[in-house]
């Protein structure tokens, strides 16, 4: 007999910490909310039997939010054994919002009281015996950060789930709410049962004005109206509207919880702290450059300070390995063709992307730090006003944050967008946020041409990616996109010392990813290149790759470059192969310029670019269609083919645009 289980809680309140903490899986913990937007599944250490799903964070049972219509179905559809609800401590009234409406489901449950240390760290407490009292509820006392009270809190869920109980106290309504969910659940709880919704749950529902609700249960007109008239009386005694009347009504019996069983001396330490920070990071004036500030920081850091020797000590033992291989290969008189694949095909192909491991794995380093300490919840606060001159709201802020690592999660990200008009829009705006991918092509041309001034240069190639996207926002929103975003509501998490084993686990799937694209896409596309570049159209072995099959392919594209400035066939390849993954232009790059190390590669490039035509192909490599991985992503989201091929047709013209717009303008003023 297998057991599921379901861990439920608002944004930020530890749920996928407590996730890990029971299950040993490694999702990823963010101070952010909307990290999680998709349930997750893992089994529960040392019971096998007991299947837990980790919800995303909501604050209501209502069907607005894509997150709320997720956990509401899991709770309503999936018949869970038992929930496990998790409620921050230090935000206790809030959180318990969430729980009388879970309570209202009749499942069995258990509450989880995290981020206990910060509540003792602030000499405040909490009576726990008396709020499990008043709750009917076990409430087990935990630190998930600190892996504190794990073992208690399994105890009571074995306990609960070998004796399920509901929970049967469901008195906290009362007054004229209390008649209208009682009249119209006399209505509804003959359909609520054929529908297999608990009565009580789908009564509050209906005060509420809940739509699917109304539509799954009130079919014949005259329920419809006996449930509008029972709404309208109440409101009319109340003298509030529905929604607020349930709301007071709930937070009018958490006050009373609250006063019997939490002794409030001060604020966490950890709040007071978050204020005086935020009095700084989120200025009205300061906001903006001091985010611009941090970012050139960690470029700097990233790419001059921190990684170039990094890169240097890796290329150089790259460089070695294929040397032994190389003469190793000589020795055991393996045939020419043969080395030319693993050497000029495999290792250029393959190593040249292996060298920028260093780089990435820093940038997510320091992109982790910003964003579990809470900073980057801030950015999106105080990029709120300017995305909402673009037409979009801070809301999107994350997918878009999200595209900084990878457009495949971000665009997926889009989905805890409201308006379909905002979806769409971040969809198609997303990828000209730079994604890690491309780094290793900004790094190999900064290398060649602009060797002392990497970190300035890749803060200039990430404003200009943002920059395009915010005149793309501009010239949506007054064309096809007209209208207002939805209101942004984003509660800011208190700050937090990063936790190490959060940010090493966000560097190791980084690095994981990284390592598997170059030996799986980049190794294939590399010796598909190879291949293409060494033979022509009669299959005889070319001795300049010029005369290839390639080179033939390659020349019909490039003259479409020219006004950019690098009318090259290997250049114009390397943006073709760049669609399977972006690091395959410059696997690309080096395997048709036969170049063995990065230093080689240096100086070939400056046969196919000037230095002004490298930032031209910079341009157009950042802003141009995202991968196959991502379009094919875009086309999930978007609902349809012609769309996704829309926004990728968009992003290409612009890319070209911009890069001609670089060239042409660039050749004014040098000369
Ligand atoms: P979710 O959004 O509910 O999944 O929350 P997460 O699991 O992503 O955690 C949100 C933040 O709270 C992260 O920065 C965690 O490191 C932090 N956190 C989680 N549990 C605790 C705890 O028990 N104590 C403290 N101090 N921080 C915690
Ligand atoms: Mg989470």
């Amino acid at each position: 007999m297998d057991y599921l289980l379901a861990l439920a809680g608002n944004q930020n309140s530890g749920k996928t910490t407590l996730f890990n903490c029971l299950t040993g899986s490694n999702q990823h913990v963010g101070n952010f909310p909307g990290v999680t937007v998709e349930k997750k599944e893992g089994c529960i250490l040392r019971h096998s039997d007991m299947t837990l799903v980790d919800l995303p964070g909501i604050y209501s049972l209502s069907p607005y939010t894509s997150e709320e219509v997720v956990t509401r179905d899991f709770v309503l559809k999936e018949n869970p054994r038992l929930i496990i609800n998790i409620v921050d401590a230090t935000n206790i009234e809030r959180n318990l919002y969430l729980t009388l409406q879970l309570m209202e489901l009749s499942i069995p449950m258990v509450i989880a009281l995290n981020m206990m240390d910060e509540v003792r760290a602030s000499g405040n407490s909490i009576d726990v015996g008396e709020l499990s009292r008043q709750l009917g509820l076990p409430v087990i006392p935990i630190s998930a950060g600190k892996n504190e009270g794990i073992a208690d809190l399994l105890d009571a869920v074995e306990k609960a789930v070998k004796a399920p109980a509901p929970p049967r106290k469901l008195d906290f309504c009362s007054g004229a709410v209390h008649r209208a969910i009682h009249a119209i659940a006399h209505v509804i709880e003959d359909h609520a049962r054929e529908e297999g919704y608990p009565t009580r749950f789908a009564a509050t529902k209906l005060v509420e004005g809940d739509e699917p609700m109304m539509a799954a249960l009130c079919r014949d007109e005259g329920d419809r109206q006996i449930i509008l008239h029972i709404v309208e009386e109440m409101e009319e005694e109340t003298g509030t509207d529905r929604e607020a009347a349930l709301a007071d009504m709930r937070y009018t019996y958490i006050e009373q919880l609250c006063r019997d069983c939490v002794t409030r001396r001060q604020e966490t330490r950890e709040q007071i702290r978050s204020e005086q920070i935020d009095r700084l990071l989120t200025h009205r004036i300061l906001g903006i450059p001091i985010f611009l500030g941090i970012m050139l920081l960690i470029f700097v850091l990233t790419f001059s300070v921190i990684g170039a020797p990094l890169q240097t000590l890796l290329e150089n033992g790259i460089q070695l390995l294929t040397d032994g291989l190389e003469s190793l290969l000589e020795r055991a008189e393996v045939s020419f063709w043969l080395r030319s694949l693993l050497i000029d095909g495999v290792c250029a192909g393959v190593g040249s992307v292996l060298s920028f491991l260093p780089l990435i794995v820093l940038l997510f380093f320091f992109l982790s730090l910003l964003e579990d300490s809470g900073y980057m919840a801030r950015v999106a606060f105080v990029m709120d006003k300017l995305l909402r001159k673009i037409g979009l709201s801070g809301r999107s802020f994350v997918p878009m944050l999200i595209g900084f690592g990878c457009s495949v999660p971000a665009i997926m990200a889009t989905r805890t967008l409201s308006s379909d008009r905002d979806r769409k829009m971040t969809i198609v705006l997303t990828p000209f946020m730079s994604c890690s991918a491309k780094l290793p092509i900004y790094g190999m041309i900064t290398l060649a041409f602009f060797p002392r001034h990497g970190g300035l240069v890749m803060m200039a190639l990430y404003v200009t990616g943002i920059l395009v996207a915010v005149l793309s926002g501009l010239l949506f929103k007054s064309t096809i996109f007209k209208g207002d975003s939805v209101p942004f509501v984003m509660e800011l998490p208190a700050y937090r010392m990063p936790s190490p084993r959060s940010v090493l686990l966000h560097m190791w799937e980084k690095a994981k990813d990284f390592l598997h694209k170059a030996f799986t896409i980049i190794f294939v596309a590399s010796l598909i290149i190879w291949f293409l570049q060494s033979f022509d159209w009669r299959f005889n072995l070319v001795p300049d790759n010029a005369s290839s099959i390639l080179a033939s392919l390659g020349s019909w594209i490039a003259p479409l470059f020219a006004p950019l400035g690098f009318n090259d066939w290997r250049a114009s390849t390397a943006l073709i192969t760049g669609l399977t993954a972006k690091e395959s232009v410059v696997s690309t790059l080096s395997v048709l310029t036969g170049a063995s190390s990065d230093a080689q590669l240096s100086s070939v490039l400056s046969g196919i670019f000037t230095p002004l035509s490298s930032i031209s192909f910079l341009t157009f490599t950042i802003l141009y269609m995202p991968c196959v991985a991502a379009f094919a992503a875009a086309k999930r989201e978007l609902g349809s083919w012609w769309q996704a091929v829309l926004a990728a047709a968009y992003q290409t013209g612009s890319a070209y645009l911009a890069a001609l717009l670089v060239y042409q303008l660039g050749r004014i003023f040098i000369h």
